[in-house]
Formats: C-alpha cells, structure tokens, sequence
C-alpha cells in the first residue's frame, strides 16, 4: 500500500495542494442524528429528495456545484443580456472553436437540452444508437426519439474490482458486429462518452477513439461525444497513455474531439460553471436544424436558455478547466479520498475514475438482494451516520426496459460520491472516508428498502422508499 506522501499524480515525494486559495466563505451547518433521521424519512431515502439546508457534506452531484473563480465571477458582470446576438455568446463560440475544434455552436440551458436536439434532429423510430454504457438523460432522449439503445462498452466495464487504464474504452468487436446485425444505415450516430460516468468516471483512450473513428467512417455512420468530462479524460490520457506524458491537454482535447463530429455538452461539468450546456456540430444539415429546434425548446439561438453573464462565465471556465495544474488538483482530490478507503479495505470501483468514488454497494451488503435496493441504502445509511449526501447508480437509476416494462438489472450497484470542483478541502475528505468507514463497520445491520413511489420517467431523481425489515 502506498503511503498518503506518494499518492496522487505526483512523480516526486512533495505534497501539492490546490493551485487556488480562499476568498469568500459559505458556512456548512451541522445536524444531530435526530434531526437527520426525520429528515431521510421525510425525503423517502432518497438523497435527491433532501433539502440542501440538512446535508453537511455535499457529493450528490459534480455537476452545477463548481466554485466559480474571480475571473469568471468579474465575466458575471459583462453579461450582455441582449435577446439577440450576445456579445457572450460570440465569446463562447470562439472558445468552443479553439478548445473543441467544432465549427458550429448551439446553447442549450443545460447537457440534456443539448441531447434532446441531437436526438430528434438525427434519429427516427427503428435506428439503433450504440454507446460505451449508457447515460440516464442521454439514453432517456435517445429511446424517447424511438432508437434503441445498445451497451458497446469493453466488458472490463462491468467489472468495479478489475484495475485497468481505459475502462471506458469501446469494444470494437460489440461496435461491429452491431452494425453487421442492424445495419449501417439504422445507426445515425455513435454515442461516445469521456470519461464514462456510470461506470466510475472511467476514461477512454486515444486510440480506441481513433479506432472507433475509423470503423465507423467506412461505414459512413457519424460520432457524437458526450464531452461533458473530456478535459478530465484528457489527463487520464497524458497519465496513462503512450506518447502522450508531456502533451498540454489542450492538445490532448483537440486531437480527441476531432475524431468525431460533434458533441453534447453539460457546462456543469468540465466547463466550471453552475448551469448551462450547448451542442457542437460540424454536419452543415445537423446545425440548420438544431438551431430551429433549440428555439422551440431553450432560446434563441444565441442564448439557448443561458443568460450572457453563464455564457461569459463558461467561456473563462474552459480556459480554466484546460489548466494542468487545476486538472491533476482536481482528480488528485479524488484519488486522495480513494487513498484514504483503501486502507480499510473498503470495497469501491476500481481504478478510481476521475469525478468521484462509486462506493460498491453489492461488497457492502452481499446479503442483500439488488431488488431490495443496495446502493440506494447505503446512500441513505450514509446520510444517517454523518450528513454526507450520496447519490444511488444502480438498479433504481437503471430503470425499467422501455419495451418490457421489466426492470434492468445492471451489474454495478453502485453509490457515487461526487466531488465538486474546487470546493471541498482534503480535511472534508478525510471526513467522508471515516464516516463511509463507520457504514462499512455497520454493514451487517442493513435491512434494505421497499420503493412506494415510482415516477414514470429517470425515476431516481424522486422515487420514495421505506425500510424494510
Ligand atoms: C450530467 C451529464 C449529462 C447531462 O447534463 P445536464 O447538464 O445535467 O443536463 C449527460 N451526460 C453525462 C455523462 C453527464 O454526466
């Protein structure tokens, strides 16, 4: 086991600490267990459900929690809010262009405004769209559009105990033989996401890009990204992949998006900010329609439901989020807590990824079965033992099959701790380590949940539950 002093990227023995320091303050506030166990039962064990005001430690999400820095928040203030042409929006066109490389930019309010124009723009009822795991939203919109939605993921994916460099990397036998079974022309596109959240944050290699790049153009079939971590994906690629060790990352990013056609985007995510999203196109017949349907769904085009200070905001947070220095800050958080669980052999998908820890929940509670919901209440449990907020990535986010109405049964069972960027210290993360450990001392005692409420659509976002047992 490596001690605390090596861990991390660092090649040397010297601690590093977060290229940043402190300037405004937001106060956390502390519950008593009393409180927090009314406050669980209220929000029906689900962590999506509590108000902000109960949670000491927030790792719900990475995604809208970033803390903004002075630059961006002096942006704020030259917000051109025109209804139409934005002095911002043209800023952010450009840093698209110059850190992404697409020549076309569509805003959107946030990701999933972005996935909802791609996917009624390009699919129709009977295509088929593959993707390396799938994304709640993403395949939400996707089947929504009418295709189905096939798991091209390399099969290490599945597994949280293997440790491997790209577990996010597609597998190019699946891709093919796809394509073989349904056909090129029912694929309008394949959906590539870097770095891949539902299996750990994991990311995906240069070379497989290319791979996947060149089998899908001499069938003619386009590549969208789901870049919303690709600049975190950028580092994994200079960590880990041949050639790559003394790249900048914004080259890395370049070379990496220009292997497709597009992307989604969720601003929340790499760019920095707390809301916003666009979708990016070099298909001429792709952006004529996009940007007549994003007014129908998020703005004029030149806001897409932004206002020009979120723009301006996002524009000098992509400028940031290319930053080595904030990049290898900002996964080292995450590996520091990583580092931190080991040691008590706590079990957690492996290799640590790049936006958080998937605690695995089936390692917690092996006496559960997944229908009795392991990950949602480990989630909940953690809550109970220290106010830290945990999000549930298992059979509950998996859903129901769209033909069958049977529920997915997927082989990660997982609870995310995100780390918001540029938020929390290591003292917090030492924190959540020893109250994940307090859960794992307790593991015998979990009886599990009963779901009472089920909404129709991404039913974890407000499904209620009770204890069984
Ligand atoms: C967050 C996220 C999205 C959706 O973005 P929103 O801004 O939340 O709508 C899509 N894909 C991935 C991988 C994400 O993490």
């Amino acid at each position: 086991m490596s001690s605390l002093h090596t861990m991390g990227q660092q090649q040397d023995r010297r601690s590093w600490a977060e290229p940043y320091k402190i300037k405004v303050v937001e106060p956390l506030r502390t519950t008593t267990r009393e409180e927090r166990e009314a406050a669980i039962a209220d929000a029906g064990y689900n962590t999506f459900l509590l108000p902000s005001k109960d949670v000491y430690i927030d790792l719900l999400t990475d995604s809208g929690t970033n803390a903004m820095s002075d630059r961006q928040w002096a942006g704020m203030m030259l917000g051109d809010e025109a209804y139409a042409g934005s002095g911002n929006y043209y800023r952010l066109e450009d840093t698209i262009r110059r850190f992404y490389g697409y020549r076309h930019v569509v805003p959107t309010h946030q990701g999933r405004g972005a996935e909802n124009l791609l996917s009624q723009s390009l699919i129709s009822p009977g295509h088929h769209v593959p993707g390396n795991m799938y994304f709640t939203t993403t395949r939400f919109h996707q089947e929504k559009a009418g295709a189905t939605f096939h798991d091209i993921i390399v099969d290490e994916a599945h597994d949280p105990t293997l440790d491997a460099p790209f577990k996010g990397n597609v597998d190019l036998a699946k891709l093919a033989a796809l394509i073989d079974e349904v056909g090129a022309e029912r694929i309008p596109y394949v959906c590539v996401a870097a770095t891949v959240n539902m299996a750990g944050g994991q990311p995906i290699s240069m070379a497989n890009m290319r791979a996947v790049r060149e089998l899908t153009q001499r069938h003619g079939i386009a590549i969208y990204l789901d870049a919303t971590r690709a600049v975190e994906n950028a580092l994994f690629i200079r960590e880990r992949e041949e050639g790559y060790g003394s790249t900048s990352l914004a080259d890395i990013l370049l070379e990496f998006c220009s292997y497709s056609d597009g992307c989604t985007m969720s601003g929340k995510k790499d760019p920095l900010t707390n809301i916003g999203g666009w979708l990016a196109t070099n298909d001429e017949a792709l952006f004529e329609e996009a940007r007549n349907l994003v007014v129908v769904y998020e703005g004029l085009h030149t806001y897409g439901g932004m206002a020009g200070r979120d723009m301006e905001a996002m524009a000098i947070g992509i400028t940031e989020s290319v930053e080595l220095a904030y990049m290898k800050s900002r996964v080292g958080q995450v590996r520091y807590l990583g580092e931190l669980l080991d040691q008590w052999g706590i079990p957690f998908v492996r290799p640590v990824g790049g936006h958080g820890i998937f605690l695995d929940a089936r390692g917690f509670y092996p006496h559960l079965d997944q229908e009795q919901f392991p990950a949602q209440t480990l989630a909940a449990q953690l809550y109970l033992e220290a106010g830290v907020r945990a999000m549930e990535r298992g059979i509950v986010s998996a859903g129901r099959d769209a033909a069958t109405g049977e529920n997915h049964h997927p082989s990660l069972e997982l609870v995310r701790l995100t780390i918001p960027r540029r938020v929390y210290t290591q003292a917090h993360m030492d924190v959540v380590a020893e109250s994940v450990k307090a859960c794992y001392d307790d593991r015998e005692a979990a009886r599990g949940l009963r779901m009472t409420y089920e909404p129709k659509y991404l039913r974890f976002f407000q499904a209620r539950f009770e204890p069984l047992g």
